[in-house]
Order: C-alpha cells, then structure tokens, then sequence
C-alpha cells in the first residue's frame, strides 16, 4: 500500500485471531485487503489470554496433583512447591514462540498488506491508519477487548494495588492475598491459580453465573472442591474500597470487610472501540457494543464487527468464525452468511474442569424442547475413580420425542477433552441409542456417555438398559 488516499476493497483493523481469519476469508474471496493494527502484534490470545494462563495453570494442576499423590500410594520425599520464577520463565518462553510464530504469519502473509499504526476513522469514507489515509469499500472493526473497571467506591484510589489478566502473568512474586472480583472464566481459573501458588483469594461474584453454571447441582459441584482453596463470596455487594496498611480493605454489604493485598479485576471486558471515531462513520454504539445484525453488519452497512469487539461470547474459536463470516461477507452485495457458533462451547480450565455445550435445560425448554435431563456423579465412574479424579458430575439434556442429545454440561476430569464427543453428537444429530450402540472402550471417561444414555433410556421408557455391560464394572449402570 502506498501513502496518499488509496480505495481498497477490505480494511481490516486488528491483526487480532478475529482479524486474521477475517483479512484471510476477504482475499480468498478475490479482495485487496489491508489489515492496521498498532500493536504489539501477535494476538491478544497468545500474549496475554489463553496460553499464557493456560501455561501457569498447567503447573499448579500438576502441583495440586503432586500433593494428592499420596492417595495413590505415591509417595514424595519432600512436599511438592511451585517455583514461580521457573513458572514465569516457562510462559515467557512459550509465549514468546506462540507469539513470534502468529507475528511471521502477520507480517509475511500474501493474502493481505499490514500496515503498523493506530486506526481511527476520519469521516464516513476515510480510515487514519497511522499516517496514511485509506478508503475501502468495506471495513472490519476487530479490535478486541479490554478489562472493564466495574464502578465501585474508592477503586480508583487504590489504583496501585489492583491488577488485571494482562498483570498476572509477569507479578515478581505472588501477592499474600488477593480478593478477586468477578466469578466468571477468567476469575475462577486465575482466582484458583493464585490459591494453588500460595495467595489468600477472596472470590467475589455478582448475581452472574459462577464459570458459566448458574444456582443448582452443576454450580455446586464445582463449588464444592473450590471453596477448598478459596473463599467464594455468592452475590457480594461491594460498597467501597479503602487503603488499608500496605494493601486495601473492600466493604462488603452484610459481611466483614475483605482485607487484601491485592485486588484482580475480573468483572468482564468491553470492546475496544472508544478510539475509532465509530460516530463519524455512523455506527451506534449501545452498551460499549457496536450494534449489529446476525450477520455481523453494524449500523452502517459497510462497517462489519468481529471477535471481542462484537461482544459476547469473547471466545477464541469465536472469535475465528466471526472473522472468517466477516471477511466473507465484506466482499459480497447479497447471500451473505450468519456466524455458525451452534452448538455453543465453553470450556472454563478449572479444577475440576468446566465443559459446556449446546443447550442447558432452560434454554432447552425455552426453546420448546421437551426435555429430559440426566446427571451422574464422577465419584461413581470407574476410570475417574481409578484417576482418583472423582469430583463433579456429568449432565446430558435430550429431546424427549426424537431422543436426540441437546446438551452437555460437565464439571470433571478432562471436561476439556471430553465435551467435544458431545459436541460431536450434537452435531452429527445422535440419539441416545446412538450412544448406546457406539463402542467405548473400557475403562475410559468416555464411557460416562453410554452411562448417560442408560439414565436416560430408564428415565423416557422406564425400562433398565443392560447395553455396555462392561461400564458395570466401574460401579455404574
Ligand atoms: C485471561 C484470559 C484467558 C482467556 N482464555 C481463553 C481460553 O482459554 N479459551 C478461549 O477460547 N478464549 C479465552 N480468552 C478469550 C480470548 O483470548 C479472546 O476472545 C480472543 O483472543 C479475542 O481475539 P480478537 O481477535 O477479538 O482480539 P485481539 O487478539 O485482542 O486482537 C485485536 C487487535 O486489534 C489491535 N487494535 C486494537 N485497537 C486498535 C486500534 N485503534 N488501531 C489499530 N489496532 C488496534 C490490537 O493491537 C490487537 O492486535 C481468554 C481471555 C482472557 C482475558
């Protein structure tokens, strides 16, 4: 791209996973495209999201474990501690090869110019990308995130002691005691870690599910082990916070005060979006959210929006399929297509591990399913015993009338690995019997789906379903 007012077909601002997949899917459709992105390149979530916190995760799982070695009749001479130093160089090593290997791919790809500096839109035709001066036919807003502040008393004056994501990873050591605040994904697996490294953590939840799971047996089960390491705080209403000696004290309505050294911002994140002048390009803004269609279109229809800076779900493979359904769209008048995001996945790296997909039974019967819903505990399957993995519970919704399997929702081992089996019966549009009639080989995790199959055979025909004999001998029919 040269400097002066060049007409493009496709600008795409972000050189994020969203972006990427968008700038890709554009060219291989035939257009010139252009991605601006100020930097650092690399993705947000190889930096500073998923690998780097999966990375520190990884070793206090497998310190967690090391300490529950002796159940198993392993013992350690001496107990098992976690070198964070060596955990930090660890990350910064792989980060910096998950980094340097998407940055070759940015910098050298052929499907797309880059251009290095910040985006904002001048007027309706016009895009600044650092100090050139674009026009496209289309534009891809896919900016990404940031955390939110949530608006609490007294915040902003203990700015030195709050922390979010982005800090985590680097901390020169591990706070005494942290409170964090917001239970979703990102405040239970780092509230955990924290715990497991050997801070103090308060986790203090709004009226929003904890991990995704809202009141009932799934929430309590992964409840259960965490309030072993944490203290959870259901609902906390914080009235302020305030100094207090070397770290802060948070006033909670109803409770005694929470005091901390630190305090982790966890309560969600907004898209980034305040510096591109979206006004002058007449895309409304509504809750921090560009407004947009079902297929991705904002208020001006040659504005599309991709990844966390569409909003929820702020998911990666998300993120993915809305850039390419972006890119695609951008360069077509009609057909354009819808971001295929059914059957819904999501996966919180806890321990136990959080692993939802499709439909839960209220959005089952809203949809006006008729359900039936079947749960088994991990205590009672055989391989998570012989694991000596036996926390949580295994959850199927399934279409009462055609059999079908609706929804999976698993709070256990390998949940991760797991619910994409159940992502894959959904799919594909198996039955019950399907399951039923698959082989699983024992003993496995797997087998909890046939187990599931079986609770759900009894509870639609009120018959005992002798399949899988095997599966019996872990103790479960
Ligand atoms: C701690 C944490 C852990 C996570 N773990 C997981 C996980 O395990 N699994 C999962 O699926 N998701 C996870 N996520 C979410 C996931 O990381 C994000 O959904 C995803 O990375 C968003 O990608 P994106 O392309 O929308 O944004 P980004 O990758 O952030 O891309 C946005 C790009 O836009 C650029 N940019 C921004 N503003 C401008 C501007 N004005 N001008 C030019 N360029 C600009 C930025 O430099 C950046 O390169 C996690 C998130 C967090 C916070």
């Amino acid at each position: 791209v040269k400097s002066g007012r060049e007409e493009l077909d496709v600008v795409v601002l972000g050189a994020g996973t969203a972006g990427l997949a968008a700038a890709k899917a554009a060219s291989a459709e035939g257009a010139r495209v252009v991605v601006v992105d100020h930097g650092p390149l690399g993705t947000f979530c190889a930096r500073l999201g998923c690998m780097p916190s999966k990375v520190l995760l990884q070793s206090t799982r497998e310190l967690s474990r090391a300490r529950r070695l002796g159940r198993l009749g392993v013992a350690l001479s001496m107990p098992p501690t976690l070198d964070w130093r060596a955990v930090r160089s660890r990350k910064k090593e792989l980060v910096a090869e998950f980094v340097a290997s998407v940055v070759q791919v940015t910098t050298t790809s052929e499907a797309f110019s880059l251009i290095l500096g910040a985006a904002e839109f001048v007027d309706r035709t016009t895009l600044r990308a650092g100090d050139r001066l674009l026009t496209a036919k289309r534009w891809i807003i896919a900016t990404g995130s940031s955390p939110v502040r949530p608006p609490v008393d007294g915040l902003d004056a203990v700015a030195d002691c709050t922390l979010t994501s982005d800090q985590i990873f680097d901390l020169p050591s591990i706070p005494s005691s942290i409170a964090v605040i917001g239970g979703g994904g990102v405040g239970v697996e780092l509230g955990q870690f924290l715990a497991r490294a050997g801070a103090r953590v308060h986790l203090l939840t709004n009226d929003d599910p904890i991990a995704g799971l809202g009141p009932g047996p799934l929430q309590d089960a992964l409840r259960a082990p965490l309030e072993r390491e944490l203290t959870i705080h259901l609902r906390a209403r914080i009235a302020s916070v305030k100094r207090h000696g070397d770290g802060v004290a948070l006033v909670v309505e109803g409770e005694a005060e929470v005091r901390v050294a630190r305090i982790l911002l966890a309560a969600g994140r907004r898209p980034n979006i305040d510096a591109l002048g979206l006004s002058r390009i007449g895309v409304r803004v509504e809750k921090g959210v560009p407004v947009h269609d079902e297929f991705l279109r904002t208020t001006n229809a040659s504005v599309f929006v991709a990844g966390d800076a569409a909003g929820a779900p702020a998911i990666l493979h998300a993120a993915t399929i809305q850039g390419r359904t972006a890119g695609r769209n951008a360069t077509r008048d009609h057909d354009l297509s819808k971001p295929a995001l059914d059957p819904a996945l999501r996966v919180v790296f806890s321990d136990p591990i959080v692993a939802t997909v499709g439909l839960d039974p209220n959005q089952a019967t809203r949809a006006g399913h008729p359900i039936c819903v079947v749960s088994r505990p991990w205590a009672e399957q055989g391989k998570a015993r012989i694991m000596g993995e036996t926390a949580g519970l295994a959850q199927l919704v399934v279409d009462r009338e055609t059999r079908k399997v609706l929804g999976c929702q698993l709070v256990g081992p390998h949940g991760d690995l797991l619910i994409h089996l159940a992502s894959y019966a959904i799919h594909f549009g198996a039955t019950i019997e399907d399951l039923l009639a698959l082989h699983h080989y024992h003993p496995t995790l797997a087998e909890m789906f046939p187990s599931l199959a079986r609770c759900a055979v009894r509870e639609l025909d009120g018959v005992v379903c002798l399949e899988s004999e095997v599966a019996a001998v872990g103790g479960m029919q």
